[in-house]
């Protein structure tokens, strides 16, 4: 029996509280989680009214507090089963709730809790004893001090310079963090992550690749690029929690905006970008980071290779060909996704036309990851998600290797 005191809550303890959204910071717009603290196990009800669209997935975190045995809970998704949005064939994201469900430790790592069971619409899954200051996630959430950390780690390096290049709409600051020597580096490497404000694992990845390049290991990739991050381009999102579907702020997607730059967000990079581009060595690539869902069954990660005739053949062929290369050597996926046409309105195809270089969007899995030693499919983790960081990293520096 779970103990009523084990999830923050308010006093009446009988049903409601606002759990942390993704972004942790509680909002009372926010989606809300309804507690039923009478059912057995503990149940906890996503309740979209109206915010979300259909076939969303999510991240939210709640605040656990000390036990000293084992306690389950179930999860329900019931709301989104309904369809809507440029991926309406998605299934609900309850379909994976069990491959999902994390604990953070005290470390501000976060663990998979592997006790799960599938029930419709859900999931029900054992919490181990712990300490109070843990928090059950559905994801893996990043957070605005996880952005704070990375940028303070590279504001403190002698190899880095950190920039603040605009505000989101609401005033959070977006930084850019560039490394290497514009006057030595043979050319100019761009990743982004954070469009997007469920998308966790851009940011973890992008944490790996900054301390990697800032290390000791990474003196090399220094100084033969000029290395240009963006690690989180929808600050506003990631400082105060967002709500709806998680592609939208404000109703719009910011991986649309790439051509109209109705966003403060999308002109804020677009002009960094610009500036930067005015010196030093051309744009060689681009990596932008998102993660997909589809389905139980397939992973959503991919990397996009536009179809014939949707881009000038020579992008074609250097996507298609790092694609491959990334896959055959990384514990990822094995799929290209034949998307993305260079007219279209996101930052891979506004690189491709404004400078000519291929840029790609990569989807990251929610749910899903191709070990590539034996085909197995395993659920993510915190360390295969740095681990396809610095894949990428090194992948992309040994792809333009002379
Ligand atoms: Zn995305």
């Amino acid at each position: 029996m779970c103990k009523p005191s084990m999830i923050n809550q308010e006093k009446d303890s009988t049903t409601r509280f606002t759990v942390q959204d993704s972004w942790v910071t509680p909002d009372p717009l926010g989606p809300e989680m309804e507690v039923d603290l009478r059912h057995e196990p503990v149940r906890l009800q996503y309740r979209s009214p109206g915010k979300l669209q259909g076939n969303s997935w999510y991240a939210f975190s709640a605040d656990l507090e000390a036990t000293s045995e084992p306690h389950e809970v179930e999860i329900l998704w019931p709301e989104l089963r309904s369809s809507s949005g440029e991926y309406a064939d998605n299934h609900s994201f309850a379909d994976v709730l069990d491959r999902v469900m994390f604990l953070s430790e005290r470390n501000g790592h976060w663990q998979r809790l592997e006790q799960t069971t599938r029930i419709p619409d859900g999931v029900r899954v054992v919490i181990p004893p712990g300490p109070s200051d843990r928090r059950l996630a559905v994801g893996m959430p990043v957070d605005m001090d996880d952005l704070n950390a990375l940028l303070a780690h590279a504001d403190d390096s002698e190899h880095a310079r950190v920039e603040r290049i605009g505000t989101a709409a609401l005033g959070t600051p977006i930084h850019a963090v560039v490394v290497g020597d514009a006057a030595r580096a043979e050319g100019t490497l761009v990743i982004s992550a954070g469009q997007h404000y469920s998308e966790w694992a851009g940011l973890r990845m992008v944490d790996e690749m900054i301390r990697f390049l800032l290390g000791e290991q990474g003196e090399l990739l220094r100084k033969r690029f000029r290395w240009i991050f963006y690690p989180w381009i929808n600050t506003d999102a990631l400082a105060l929690g967002c709500h709806g579907d998680p592609l939208y702020t404000q109703d719009l997607n910011l991986n649309r905006d790439w051509g109209p730059f109705e966003r403060p967000e999308t002109r804020a990079v677009r002009d960094h970008l610009t500036r930067e581009m005015t010196r030093g060595p051309k744009l060689v690539h681009l990596l932008d980071l998102h993660m997909g869902w589809h389905s139980r069954d397939t992973c959503g990660a991919g990397m996009t290779v536009p179809e014939e005739g949707n881009a000038p053949q020579a992008l074609i062929d250097v996507q298609m060909a790092f694609a491959n290369y990334v896959m055959e050597r990384a514990d990822y996926t094995d799929f290209v996704w034949r998307h993305g046409a260079l007219d279209r309105p996101n930052f891979a195809s506004w690189i491709g036309r404004c400078f000519g270089a291929p840029a790609q969007t990569v989807e990251i899995s929610r749910h899903r990851w191709r070990m590539r030693a034996d085909g197995r499919w395993v659920s993510p983790s915190p360390e295969l998600e740095r681990a396809l960081g610095r894949a990428l990293l090194l992948g992309l520096a040994a792809f333009y290797e002379g």
